[in-house]
């Protein structure tokens, strides 16, 4: 596995993920511990580990991605908006070490959990298929 990164494996096609949209650079996939229904990673295929060693013209790529993919979650699951976040280094909980933005939407006031559980392996799939940009 390259850098040994689970992200670069998912990138590379090496571990299966629940893809929503892909393109020369970036991939959209359903977490797998979801926060909230739709709660989707968007990751640049170039590795690098947060914020501050990611360059400024990936970023600005990037964050073009996860307009469109928030946009598309949250017209198809109707949620009435959504987090976006990003964790940078252990002490901010960031586990995985290949930068990545969270899309979770939310429904009506209801409040959640951002501790992760872990999700439906047939739910999650499910929602793939429904979620998937061409
Ligand atoms: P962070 O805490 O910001 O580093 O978030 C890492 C996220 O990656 C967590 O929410 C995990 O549930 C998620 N995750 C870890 N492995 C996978 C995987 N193989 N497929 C999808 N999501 C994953
Ligand atoms: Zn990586």
């Amino acid at each position: 596995m390259k850098n040994n990164c689970i992200f670069c494996a998912i990138a590379e096609g090496e571990i299966p993920s629940f893809k929503i949209y892909e393109d020369e650079m970036c991939l959209a996939y359903l977490d797998i511990n979801p926060f909230s229904k739709g709660h989707t990673l968007v990751i640049p295929k170039a590795h690098s580990e947060g914020l501050l060693d990611t360059p400024c013209e990936t970023l600005a790529e990037l964050v073009k991605r996860v307009k469109k993919v928030a946009s598309h979650i949250k017209a198809t699951l109707n949620a009435d908006g959504f987090n976006i976040l990003q964790n940078n280094g252990e002490a901010a909980g960031q586990t995985v070490k290949h930068i990545h933005f969270h899309i979770v939407p939310r429904y009506g006031m209801n409040e959640i959990s951002f501790e992760s559980s872990k999700g439906d392996m047939y739910e999650l799939k499910a929602l793939a298929e429904r979620l998937r940009i061409a």
